[in-house]
């Protein structure tokens, strides 16, 4: 098989093209002949399935390691999609700062269904195993927590997740399979919300799954054709372009971002920075160990005092924004941006501050950015 950064230009032939086109086309056919009323067809309906979205399911199952992908209208639909296997009255151990949409899917939609959940901080492996019942079933995180970059170790959470036969799900859209491939460090579900580092460009909203057996994969399949929230061909077309330039694109994100946290760790309006890239911590330790480098997201805390609204609004060319993992830098304040449903109290619990800063490192050119860090650090 070809290297990690060939298999994301090429992906698996389809074997539907007799014009020679060089991407799968996008299949704009909700429906399929029947050649004869008994005829045991691939395709019949695209809900159930379609051969653009088809490419890209095979695209992120090669790229991930897993038996097969499933493609959906959003990260959150494909979250949903994943923890709709379960049954009233299983428990789930999630990460106590997993994302804010998939703790509120969990907290006021799966409740109704009446799942059980625990949250804890899965860096904390004995909280981990204290948090397990006798119907627990999944231990459910995401490798680098949001936003302050709390690293969980895949390897530490999968022993444990099968010493006591429970499922591993790792959501893993803040590193992608590039920087870590949870399935080969033992994890059985990976989900992504292909909105950031693999659509890349954000023009598209979409997610993913990807399961490392059969039998899983089935279980999520019926979710996704009988929940029906599946990515539409044209979006699946705009993924799988996304995913062709990977590489290259992180290649740089990581670059800027050691650049940028160099630059912050000399200036005295910044208090602290949260990146596992910064040695001595635990965080580094495990993604020394287990990612293949430490991703785009930087967060940093500004001195008491310093106004980081006035910072954030002064930046030229960062844009103020939620969302992260695209080619251009965009910036936010966690506690009235992307965590302002969380209230002061929980805020401060999990460490976010009104001081505290994230940025999405794009791909712009560094010196740009540090210029723009710099002008609005020096009005401070
Ligand atoms: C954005 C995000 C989601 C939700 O994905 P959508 O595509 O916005 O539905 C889930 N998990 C993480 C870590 C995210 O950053």
């Amino acid at each position: 098989m070809a290297e990690f950064d060939t298999q994301l230009v090429h992906g698996t032939p389809q074997h539907d093209n007799d014009t020679g086109a060089v991407n799968v086309p996008i299949y704009a056919s909700s429906t399929y002949i029947f050649p004869t009323v008994d005829s045991q067809v691939k395709w019949d309906y695209a809900r159930s399935g379609n051969p653009t979205r088809n490419y890209l399911e095979d695209q992120i199952a090669t790229l991930e390691g897993g038996v097969k992908g499933f493609a959906f209208s959003s990260g959150l639909a494909a979250i949903h999609a994943t923890l709709a296997i379960f049954s009233p009255g299983d428990h789930i151990v999630i990460g106590n700062t997993v994302y804010g949409g998939t703790f509120r899917l969990i907290t006021q939609f799966f409740k109704r269904w009446q799942l059980e959940f625990t949250a804890v901080d899965t860096q904390d492996t004995k909280a981990v195993e204290a948090a397990i019942q006798p119907n627990t079933k999944a231990i459910y995180f995401e490798t680098c927590t949001n936003p302050l970059l709390k690293v969980t170790s895949v390897k530490a959470i999968a022993a444990i997740a099968k010493a006591h036969n429970l499922l591993t799900i790792v959501d893993n859209t803040f590193l992608t399979p590039y920087l870590q491939r949870p399935l080969t460090l033992g994890a059985d579900i990976v989900v992504h919300s292909a909105t950031k580092y693999l659509g890349g460009h954000s023009d598209v909203v979409a997610g993913l799954v990807v399961a490392k057996t059969q039998a899983l994969a089935d279980r999520i399949y019926f979710n996704q054709n009988g929940i029906g929230s599946i990515l539409s061909p044209e979006n699946a077309a705009q993924i799988r372009r996304g995913i062709q330039t990977l590489a290259v694109r992180l290649d740089r994100h990581l670059s800027n971002a050691a650049k940028i946290v160099a630059f912050l760790q000399e200036r005295d309006e910044v208090s602290k920075i949260y990146y596992p890239g910064v040695p001595g911590s635990k965080d580094y330790d495990i993604a020394k160990a287990e990612t293949n480098g430490f991703g785009g997201i930087i967060s940093f805390e500004l001195k008491a005092g310093l106004d980081a609204k006035k910072f954030v609004e002064s930046l030229s060319l960062i844009q103020l924004a939620v969302s992260l993992g695209a080619v251009e830098s965009l910036i936010e304040l966690p506690y009235k941006m992307t965590h302002a449903e969380l209230s002061d109290a929980q805020q401060l619990a999990v460490g976010i501050t009104h001081q505290l800063v994230r940025l999405s490192v794009g791909i712009e050119d560094p010196r740009d950015l540090i210029g723009d860090l710099k002008q609005g650090l020096d009005q401070l």
